[in-house]
């Protein structure tokens, strides 16, 4: 082994350092059914009001709040999408629809069930409601009205409202391509039988899901030996089409530990050390063009970890997301979480309700090698570090994962 160059940054300095790096990505048009997930790089506005038209909002009668308690000559029907070409006056109804267009004239619809029909007259309720069983024009969206903001993902609701509001294409930002490595002499493609020495790589496909669902495409490169011309040979052939390089393994101070001199010949290394535990290693690297390389720990918590506190947000950033961050929550330690001198540790946790609280348990050991203890956690408990011993009972915010 030999000591490192590089210094050992603080944990939400490094956080800032690869944000302030990483680049917003370009935009791109989307057809609505392409859109879902994608986020929006512009605001969008309704082009008119909604309903555009007064709607109705039951089947039933259009009539005046005037006529009250009277019986009244029917004089049409407007079901939806074919209006009632008429005007309904005093003594009058049209019979409507939902969704069909209030006839000038009326300003109230009465329900079917609180009307009795004979021939071609309609007896109304006295006690009715003026104004009532419709949607005035405007009264969900008014003409102008911005209704999806940028930096909004998007989902099954802010897709109908696009469609709703006219809109057939979006304007959203580039998915980030990522080319994604492990590295390695001890990995071996899983499913094939290990020889002496040898691992399944596990990181590819563990990172594989957590870049796809950070948004991420991702162009998986497979293996790469350790050794030093080999790797170069991968990374510059990747790299063409890539927004970024994500690899895991050889970022340690070990000989065999090649990602960092790579990249910094490639580039530039801003971050070589963090005050992370599990992460220590974690680099961060820009490429020319604008690319950025996140060189992952091996240790598949550890590459896992550092995803969430580094790649993710950046990922996010590059997507134009107006949140960056997990959304943290209040939740009470179940057990004492006692950290580690130097750095801040990131501990995982299940999540249970009492009462209106949630509580978190450890998941057990943390060692860096030990991937249960991510496996079904609900949220990272950040300990700070120093000799500060977060005593069972203590309320911490935890970075969400997933809710019981
Ligand atoms: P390294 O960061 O290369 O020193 O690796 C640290 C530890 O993580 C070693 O025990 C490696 O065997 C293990 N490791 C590295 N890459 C992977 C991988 N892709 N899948 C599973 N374990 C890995
Ligand atoms: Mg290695």
């Amino acid at each position: 082994m030999r000591a490192s160059a590089y210094p050992l940054i603080d944990a939400d300095e490094a956080a800032s350092l690869v944000l302030e790096r990483t680049p917003t990505l370009g935009t791109e048009r989307v057809t609505l059914e392409n859109a879902a997930g994608r986020v929006l790089a512009e605001d969008v506005a309704a082009t008119g009001p909604l309903p555009a038209f007064p709607s109705s909002a039951v089947d039933g009668y259009a009539i005046r709040a005037a006529d009250a308690g009277t019986t009244l000559r029917v004089l049409g029907e407007s079901a939806a999408g074919r209006p009632f070409d008429g005007s309904v006056t005093a003594g009058t109804a049209a019979r409507i629809l939902t969704g069909g267009v209030v006839p000038d004239g009326a300003d109230t619809v009465v329900m079917v069930e609180d009307t009795r029909l004979d021939g071609n007259h309609v007896k109304v309720p006295a006690d009715l409601v003026a104004g009532a069983n419709f949607h005035q024009v405007g009264a969900d969206v008014t003409g102008g009205q911005t209704v999806l903001r940028a930096g909004t993902q998007l989902g099954a609701a802010e897709i109908g409202i696009a469609a709703a509001t006219g809109h057939a294409q979006l304007t959203v930002r580039r998915r980030p391509q990522v080319a994604l490595m492990s590295t390695g002499d001890e990995l071996v493609e899983v499913g094939n039988t290990p020889g002496p020495g040898q691992i399944p790589d596990s990181n590819r496909w563990a990172l594989l899901a957590a870049l796809r669902e950070a948004g991420a495409d991702v162009d998986l490169l497979g293996i790469a030996p350790d050794e030093a011309g080999a790797l170069r040979g991968f990374v510059t052939a990747a790299l063409g089409k890539a927004d970024a390089l994500v690899t895991s393994g050889g970022v340690s101070v070990g000989t065999h530990d090649l990602v960092k001199p790579l990249l910094e010949s490639l580039g530039t290394v801003h971050v070589g050390r963090v005050k992370l535990k599990p992460g220590k290693p974690f680099t961060f690297a820009t490429l020319d063009g604008g690319r950025v390389a996140f060189g992952l720990p091996g240790f598949p918590v550890s590459s896992l970890v550092t995803f969430e506190v580094f790649v993710r947000p950046a990922l996010r950033k590059m997507q134009g997301f107006a949140q960056l961050q997990r959304p943290t929550l209040p939740v009470r330690l179940a057990y004492d979480a006692r950290p580690t001198a130097e750095r801040t540790e990131y501990q995982r946790v299940t999540l249970r309700r009492e009462g209106r609280e949630l509580v978190a348990d450890t998941t057990g050991s943390q060692s860096s090698s030990r991937l249960l203890s991510l496996a079904g956690a609900h949220a990272l408990v950040r300990v700070p570090a120093g000799d500060q011993v977060l005593k069972a009972g203590t309320v911490v915010e935890a970075m969400i994962l997933s809710l019981p």
